[in-house]
């Protein structure tokens, strides 16, 4: 092996890998239910589609300033501005490959070696490992039982000298789970009086059920944008599906912002022109879209709800936003696979041929991460398999993909 320590250090994203694996079982023909992935699966926006076509029939397909084409940043501002409350100046605002990039080049500029970061688990799987690949340390507070949500002085307790940020995601990939007011609103100040960098990520701002409403993170601060130390990280990946443009964006204090230019400029110099324009037809056209899929999520959300109800032993947190929930397998896995969320994935992809991501990989074990951004049909489909697999009441044989299966476990 040629690769050097540090690189080696570094984990592949377990759902990118899970991915592939399913692809390689739909290769060899097999029937795959996909409830891994976050990805939904509406068709990319008109408006979003006529933008990226528009300029690139253009032909001037070149470099764009680093931080963005500033007809974008002018869209970002404005949706700040409508979503959040704030006003803020092109300098606070720098696009990226999409949020993953956002956060991973905010932690680059903000950390030094030996830094903390302050993780909520059940967190997102890239978290750990972008803070490690930038030098720091991630801390992470655990949740008390049966919740999803950090208690406050929980993250009092974790607090360090050292410490440089918390990275908070609500809704929150993988639980679902939407913060109250309340923590936000002692969070953010509590931070903010200590230096602390919050990085909201809010990918998932819009998606959300049951009519609740995420509240604006500058709610909880009288700071301007500059002042604060709150970096705000969104995209289009989630709300528009758009996950194939790699569009995200940050808005921060400009001096951080501008670090984070600098990193930009010698890594990937700019973001593509054509998923810009994109992305900018999609913030600037009809939001009837964002509506559309957050309904439809919501009714999958409804689905997987009361299909894991009628699993013995599975208990579920209600997910309030997103399109993920993280139900406790812990019930059913006294059997042979004990307390081990690997091997239930892996044992649900070999028996029901169902994609699932194993909660250690999120910081909580005996749970499982299910998707519900696929179609209505998969959703039903791979609700009745977990069923047929997990319930020892269930018939042991099942068929599907045209093949009778049997159960290897009860
Ligand atoms: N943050 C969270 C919590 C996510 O779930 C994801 C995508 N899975 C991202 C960031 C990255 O989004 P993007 O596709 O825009 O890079």
């Amino acid at each position: 092996m040629s690769a050097g320590q540090r690189a080696l250090a570094i984990a592949e994203s377990p759902t990118m890998a899970l991915n592939e694996q399913a692809r390689l079982l739909r290769e060899a023909g097999e029937s795959v239910i996909h409830l891994g992935i976050g990805e939904p699966k509406n068709q990319t926006p008109r408006s979003a589609v006529e933008a990226a076509a528009a300029r690139l029939a253009t032909g001037e397909v070149k470099y764009t300033p680093t931080s963005g084409i500033p007809s974008f940043k002018k869209a970002i501002l404005a949706y700040t501005a409508a979503n959040y409350g704030r006003e803020a100046a092109p300098a606070n605002v720098i696009v990226s490959d999409g949020a993953k990039q956002s956060i991973f080049n905010a932690l680059f500029a903000l950390l030094d070696p030996g830094q903390e970061v302050i993780l909520l688990a059940p967190y997102w799987v890239s978290y750990p490992e972008m803070v490690r690949m930038c030098g720091g340390l991630p801390v992470v507070v655990h949740p008390p039982e049966g919740s999803f949500e950090p208690a406050m002085a929980d993250i009092e307790r974790a607090v360090t000298p050292s410490t440089r940020a918390v990275i908070v995601n609500s809704p929150n990939n993988p639980s679902g789970a939407v913060f109250s007011e309340a923590l936000l609103g002692a969070l953010i100040p509590f931070c903010e009086q200590r230096g602390i960098y919050v990085i909201m990520d809010d990918i998932y701002h819009k998606l959300v059920f049951d009519g609740v409403a995420v509240p604006s993170c500058y709610r909880f601060t009288s700071r301007p944008v500059d002042e604060a130390t709150l970096v705000v990280v969104n995209g289009v990946a989630k709300t528009y599906g758009m996950t194939g443009f790699r569009i995200g964006w940050t808005i921060g204090p400009k001096d951080l912002v501008k670090v984070m230019g600098n990193i930009q400029s010698q890594t990937t110099s700019c973001t593509s022109v054509l998923t810009q324009a994109g992305a900018e037809g999609a913030l600037t056209g009809s939001q009837d879209v964002v509506e559309d899929l957050r309904r439809f999520i919501e009714s999958n959300r409804d689905r997987v709800v009361a299909g894991l109800a009628a699993l013995p032993g599975v208990r579920l947190v209600r997910p309030l936003g997103t399109f993920y929930c993280l139900p406790d397998f812990r019930g059913v896995l006294g059997g042979p696979l004990g307390n081990d969320s690997h091997a239930l994935a892996a044992f649900l992809l070999r028996t029901a041929r169902v994609v699932t991501v194993p909660g250690k990989d999120f910081g909580v074990e005996g749970h499982l991460r299910l998707s519900y951004a696929g179609s209505a049909a998969d959703v039903t489909e791979g609700l009745r398999r977990l069923q047929w697999a997990l319930d020892p009441a269930s018939p042991r044989e099942i068929t599907f993909g045209g093949k009778t299966h049997r159960r290897d476990w009860f």
